[in-house]
């Protein structure tokens, strides 16, 4: 199948920027059981200051993409450009912030520590500072915690500071890899709303990979779902839902109906 170009449809501005542009992007990993084709073709622009959430079957590609958008994965064949440059050079800039679904706080470091982290390793100290790493810990919710080791928190606390840690460095794309995947939901009900004003306050783009068919509807300006074997871009389901979400919304039948419909869409990837 030939794949079109696709457009994401967003709440902002038209003609801004592209923060992630991904031409015919093929992935191959080759194992000693033989050749999987990760990503197959991939088309796909971000427009800045979007919130896209990957939505699909296990196996189907989606670490693989923020991987390969991230720079720690070539690919193959096709182009991928981050905010205008190559993804080592947007790297180099530190214009990308990455969470996943382990926090991975080092244990002898505070909070506060773990946020500064990236402030010390890799490169030269970032010429401006948006936020200081105490504003970090107040924007996730953890102010009077700056001082807390990692086992002294919960789950949804660690996982607060790894957003902190991420937003240290004032990235301009949030790539996110099942961030809430392991926590309870009433712990990541929070945090989806949490992360949908840390979206509004910062401005970046977020490429937020989830299993979640609530959590997916719930955080994105559009859904981009993905089928497996090969990877590939099923379809683009945009969610015209209000600005400031809140988790109430997920009992209006707008949101149901969404829901459904990526349902449906899910069960053919
Ligand atoms: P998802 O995150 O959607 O579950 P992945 O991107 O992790 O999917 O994997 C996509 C496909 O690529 C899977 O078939 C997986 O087994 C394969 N794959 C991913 N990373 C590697 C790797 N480093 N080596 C070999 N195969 C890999
Ligand atoms: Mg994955």
């Amino acid at each position: 199948m030939t794949q079109t170009s696709l457009k994401l449809s967003t709440h902002s501005s038209p003609g801004r920027a592209t923060a992630v542009d991904i031409i015919n992007v093929t992935v191959r990993f080759t194992t000693d059981r033989g050749t999987v084709t990760a990503l197959d073709n991939i088309d796909l622009q971000v427009p800045a200051g979007a919130f896209l959430t990957l939505l699909g079957p296990s196996g189907c590609g989606k670490s693989t993409l923020l991987r390969v958008v991230a720079d720690l994965i070539e690919p193959a064949s096709g182009s991928v450009t981050v905010l205008g440059s190559s993804p080592s050079v947007a790297r180099g800039r530190r214009d990308i912030g990455f969470v996943f679904q382990d926090a991975a706080l080092l244990p002898w470091r505070t909070a506060i520590q773990n946020v500064e982290l990236p402030l010390e390793i890799g490169g030269q100290k970032p010429t401006k500072q948006r936020w200081s790493s105490k504003e970090l810990l107040q924007l996730v919710g953890l102010a009077g915690w700056e001082h807390a080791f990692p086992h002294e928190l919960s789950g949804g606390m660690r996982q607060r500071v790894a957003i902190a840690r991420a937003l240290i460095t004032d990235p301009k794309l949030l790539l996110m890899d099942e961030p809430f995947g392991a926590l309870d939901e009433i712990t990541r009900d929070r945090l989806n709303e949490e992360l949908l004003q840390i979206w509004a306050s910062t401005g970046t783009t977020i490429l937020f990979v989830t299993h979640s068919i609530y959590e997916a509807a719930f955080l994105g300006e559009n859904v981009l779902l993905l089928a497996a074997n090969p990877g590939r871009v099923k379809e683009i389901v945009p969610i015209p839902l209000p600005g400031n979400r809140k988790v109430s919304l997920r009992e209006t039948k707008g949101f149901v109906d969404l829901v459904a419909q990526l349902r449906r869409v899910l069960e053919t990837c």
